[in-house]
């Protein structure tokens, strides 16, 4: 039974867990890097040490000294938040054979779900549908395949994660190209050049089903997110539940996220991500073996804390809920706020917060590690504030929503919050008939707007 957790992340995602973790009465130890010495996370933990220099290969995503920390601290446990360390399998493999409990999946878990071509494999055998293609790396093969299948087609790194290496192909002449050019960008980011190949869908929805085991062979699944509203594949807005799921669909990614992680025995929190077409038919496209960062939606409109749980049932706990006891209670929508600059193509604008005033009153979650004075770094991802929307039904959670993105201030360095309010302004998106296309096209036809003005 552990009583010390070592928080072995960052930002909101450091904070979040350091919560939990109070609330269970559990102690925490913060690993930093020299760039985050003056954060919250730092600020609120229990314990601090140093993990390494700013840049995240020597500090957040070094193995030996987050090892060493944890050992010097005696924590007997590790949360890794998202990214860094989280689906890393040989750190994982490490803290199962040094006993220290890794909260989140087994390391063969990961290895199951962490390869993208085997994890279609194991979706087909357990009768889940996926988006057809070929999950191999022969060349030769892939093309045969994507000429079958019909372009345009995907082609996409195994190893890929966070929306990166993917790339369009639309026709048989490009197709050996781009896929010499997909291996040796997967090579570069993920150390390994697998790929493979799917269908394109033109105007799918990207709907995802949480869920969560535990070691006793529980799986309990949660209400979709709607995860569409996305740029270059990177999600921007999600929503619970999604506008364009019916009951009858809802049991279907039930029925298949359940019977997947099943399969893998599966112990953690989790998310089965799916593409839904037109025909409202959907398809398994990768598991992401962590909490993810748009989990306070589902925790809203479950009414479960799930970082809570996740950590109860590392620690050998059964799930205290079933799934009768999950309902939709409501809906709730949440905004990305990124120090990036949208008129300037999106580059990150780190700097210093010179003024900054939260949302609040009914119906609003922050998530942020951010305050008034904190100087953003430039070494790390741009999220900067989870700015949560609930409320009976998707027009009143809307209606905060508007109403928060124009009380929200931050000042000294830009974000896209003028763009989420162009966002939740817009017809389409009020529709709720959006696909995954739907905001590059906003995005692009407002460049022209501005183009045919100058
Ligand atoms: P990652 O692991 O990098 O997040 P995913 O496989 O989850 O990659 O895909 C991310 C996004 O890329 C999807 O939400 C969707 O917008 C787009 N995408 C992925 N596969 C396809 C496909 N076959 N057709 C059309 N869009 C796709």
């Amino acid at each position: 039974m552990f009583k010390k957790v070592f928080v072995a992340n960052r930002g909101e995602i450091a904070l979040r867990v350091i919560r939990s973790c109070k609330e269970l009465g559990l102690s925490t130890v913060i690993g930093f890097s020299e760039a985050d010495r003056d954060t919250l996370p730092v600020e609120l933990a229990d314990e601090k040490i140093c993990v390494g220099p700013a840049p995240a290969s020597e500090s957040y995503l070094n193995i030996p000294s987050i090892i060493g920390a944890i050992e010097i601290t005696k924590a007997q446990a590790v949360h890794p938040g998202y990214g860094f360390l989280s689906e890393n399998i040989q750190f994982v493999e490490i803290c199962e054979a040094s006993g220290i409990t890794f909260i989140g999946p087994t390391s063969k878990n990961i290895q199951l779900m962490g390869d993208k071509a085997l994890a279609k494999k194991t979706a087909k055998e357990c009768k889940v549908p996926v988006v057809p293609g070929y999950e191999g790396s022969v060349l030769k093969e892939a093309l045969a395949h994507a000429r079958r299948i019909g372009f345009p087609v995907i082609i996409k790194a195994s190893a890929g994660g966070g929306g990166r290496g993917m790339r369009k192909v639309n026709s048989a002449d490009e197709f050996v190209k781009l896929w010499n050019t997909c291996q040796e960008e997967a090579k570069a980011a993920f150390g390994e050049g697998a790929l493979y190949v799917e269908k394109f869908l033109e105007r799918p929805r990207h709907i995802e089903i949480q869920l969560i085991g535990d070691k006793r062979g529980n799986i309990i699944v949660f209400p979709e997110r709607d995860c569409s509203i996305q740029r270059r594949h990177q999600k921007l807005i999600e929503e619970s539940p999604s506008p364009c799921v019916d009951r009858k669909l809802r049991k279907k990614l039930y029925r298949y996220a359940y019977r997947l992680a099943k399969r893998i025995g599966y112990q953690s929190t989790g998310t089965i991500e799916f593409l839904v077409d037109s025909y409202n038919s959907p398809y398994f496209i990768e598991m992401n073996t962590r909490i993810q960062v748009e989990h306070p939606i589902t925790e809203i409109v479950s009414g479960i804390d799930l970082v809570k749980h996740q950590i109860l049932v590392a620690r050998g706990d059964k799930l205290p809920f079933s799934q009768k006891d999950i309902n939709i209670r409501g809906h709730a929508i949440e905004c990305r706020i990124n120090a990036e600059s949208p008129s300037k193509n999106f580059i990150p604008s780190p700097g210093r917060i010179t003024k900054l005033v939260l949302p609040g009153g009914p119906g609003i979650r922050i998530d942020t590690h951010i305050y008034e004075g904190y100087t953003i770094p430039p070494y790390y991802d741009s999220l900067i504030v989870k700015l949560v929307a609930y409320g009976m039904n998707r027009a009143e959670t809307i209606g905060r929503m508007q109403r928060a993105l124009e009380e929200i201030k931050i000042e000294g360095i830009e974000t896209t919050v003028p763009l989420y309010q162009r966002i939740f302004e817009h017809p389409i998106f009020l529709s709720g008939r959006y696909s995954t296309k739907w905001l590059e096209n906003f995005l692009a036809s407002e460049q022209e707007q501005i183009k045919r003005e100058a």
